[in-house]
Order: C-alpha cells, then sequence, then structure tokens
C-alpha cells in the first residue's frame, strides 16, 4: 500500500471543524489512511494506539517515544491543504481506530478505493492444528492489521464442492461462551460439519461487526439500557454494519474456491460470495438453538437486517 509522493494527489477540502490526517504504521514508511478527525478522536487515539504525530503548519512534533527517521520521510508531503496536517504514526492500525464515540470523520475509503488492486495480504505457511473438533490445516492472513485463519479440512483440496463459512469474530461468544448472541453455536456447528464432510471455515476477525471490542461493549452498555443491537450501534457513530470482505475475496482465490456449499444465515455473504463469481450450490442453513437472552438479538437481525432466521 505504499503511495508514492508523486503520485498523491489528495482533496483535503475538510468539513468544518475537522483536521487532514495521514495516517502512516510505526516503522513501515506506508501510508494507511487519509481523512479527517475531530480534535476529541484524536485525543482519544492518542490514549492507545499513537506513538507519536506531526503538525504540518505549526511543525511540531508530539511525541511519546523520541521521533525516528521514518517520520521525516512524510514530513515535506504536499498535500493539498492550506490548512494544517497531521501526520500520525500508530503502533497498528485498525478500520475502526478513528471511530471513537465520539464521533470523527475519519475513514479509509479513499485508500481502499484506490489501492483495492495492490492490497497488499501476507500469508503464513500452511500447518497443522489438530483440535476436538478433528484434524485440520490452517493458514493465516494479515490484511493491515487485522489477521484472519482459514481453517481447513485435512480433504478440503480433493473435494469439488466444500462447505464454506465466513464465520465473524465475536469475543465474548466465541471464546467466553456469551449467550447475547448465537456466535459460538455457529461456530461450534461449522466447525463440527467441516471435520465431517469436508470444507473451510474462515475465522474473519472484524470484531463486532468491526467496530472493535471496545466499542462492541460500549454497545453492549446500551444494550443493557434497552437498546437493540442496531441503534446501540448507531447512536455510537456506526453502522449497523461495519464489516467488509475484502479480505475474504483475498483468500477465496487463494484457496480457488469455484463451487461451495455455503453455510450462513447472512443474505450479504451470499451477495458477497456471488459477487467472487464464486457458485453456490447450496446453501446450509446455520440455525442453533435460542435462548432467553439472544431471543430479541436474533429477531432483530432477522427483522432488520434480514437474515434468514
Ligand atoms: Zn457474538
Amino acid at each position: 500500500m505504499n503511495l508514492k509522493r508523486e503520485n498523491m494527489k489528495i482533496d483535503f477540502k475538510k468539513p468544518n471543524g475537522l483536521i487532514p490526517v495521514i495516517t502512516q504504521e510505526y516503522g513501515t514508511n506506508e501510508i494507511l489512511m487519509l481523512g479527517h478527525m475531530n480534535n476529541e478522536a484524536l485525543d482519544l487515539t492518542i490514549e492507545t494506539k499513537i506513538v507519536h504525530y506531526f503538525s504540518r503548519s505549526k511543525n511540531k512534533i508530539w511525541k511519546k517515544e523520541e521521533n525516528n527517521r521514518d517520520i521525516q520521510k512524510l514530513i515535506d508531503l504536499k498535500v493539498n491543504s492550506n490548512l494544517d496536517t497531521i501526520l500520525v504514526v500508530v503502533e497498528q492500525i485498525t478500520n475502526n481506530i478513528c471511530n471513537t464515540d465520539k464521533k470523527s470523520y475519519f475513514s479509509r475509503s479513499y485508500l481502499d478505493k484506490k489501492n483495492e488492486n495492490k492490497k497488499i495480504i501476507i500469508q503464513s505457511k500452511s500447518a497443522n492444528l489438530p483440535t476436538k473438533y478433528g484434524k485440520f490445516n490452517v493458514k493465516a492472513y494479515k490484511d493491515g492489521c487485522q489477521e484472519h485463519l482459514a481453517i481447513m479440512s485435512k480433504d478440503f483440496c480433493d473435494i469439488d464442492i466444500p462447505l464454506v463459512r465466513v464465520h465473524s469474530e465475536c469475543l465474548t461468544g466465541d471464546s467466553v461462551g456469551s449467550l447475547k448472541c448465537d456466535c459460538n453455536s455457529q461456530l461450534d456447528l461449522a466447525l463440527q460439519l467441516i471435520s465431517k464432510e469436508g470444507g473451510l471455515v474462515i475465522y474473519h476477525r472484524q470484531e463486532g461487526r468491526n467496530i472493535g471490542l471496545v466499542n462492541k461493549i460500549n454497545a453492549y452498555n446500551l444494550q443493557d439500557q434497552g437498546y437493540n443491537t442496531i441503534d446501540a450501534n448507531l447512536k455510537l457513530g456506526f453502522k449497523d454494519d461495519e464489516r467488509n470482505y475484502d479480505a475474504i475475496g483475498f483468500i477465496f482465490k487463494d484457496l480457488n474456491l469455484n463451487k461451495i456449499k455455503l453455510i450462513t444465515n447472512n443474505p450479504k455473504k451470499i451477495k458477497f460470495v456471488e459477487n467472487c463469481n464464486i457458485q453456490i450450490v447450496e446453501r446450509i442453513p446455520s440455525i442453533t438453538k435460542t435462548n432467553q437472552y439472544n431471543k430479541n438479538y436474533l429477531q432483530t437481525k432477522k427483522k432488520h437486517m434480514g437474515h434468514l432466521l
């Protein structure tokens, strides 16, 4: 995702009260995001991931650590702005670093569009993973700071039409056994199915429909006060679903998928797979037991997100 300086024609017409921001991952020289942030969002992100940031007009560097040579390379960026530009150097970038509950207008969309074809995804080698479900092969993919895992049955490569599930990360469900959602049961079911019939589960690490864990727990706090899963996200300044499936498309290609049986209830995932020119020979519903805690959540997903439940 390296941008050459001479190619940078950035329109930094900024909305009121917002500061143009360039974000760079510490030590990589890669510009990761361009956009706008408000002061509150800047302050908030400093607390967590910012190493240091640089104000162009003030020629001043605020830093958590001593400045290094990487920052110098970007100081002279000729961005199209008479106003200030902030260069944020972060330890680790996420898709939603700036989507705090203080609301900001920072987005990755500029780079996403410009660099669609240049997307750099780092791949691991494959390895054996014996599990309580059976023996699998696993392969990991790193897309920015999001790392995903492909879990394959041993016979995956020999199957013409494998079962496939794209499972969205849910730490509280998958690891803690939360009953507020159906994630744990769905993952359990998918792993059982691919172990028995052969296939692939992609563990897609976009926690909380890609708002991150902190925001998700804040959404849970709102849910404790009576908001449903969608309204809570909206109240925090997010869309009902912030997930994107770009990395999944990459993994599909890497694993040579053509025809699959897709395990899902989510119409968006069906559409995405079809857009990847992969034929869905059959949709396998991922229906699990409801309980008193996830009843409303599942109702909301059915009613407002069109899930096939
Ligand atoms: Zn969940």
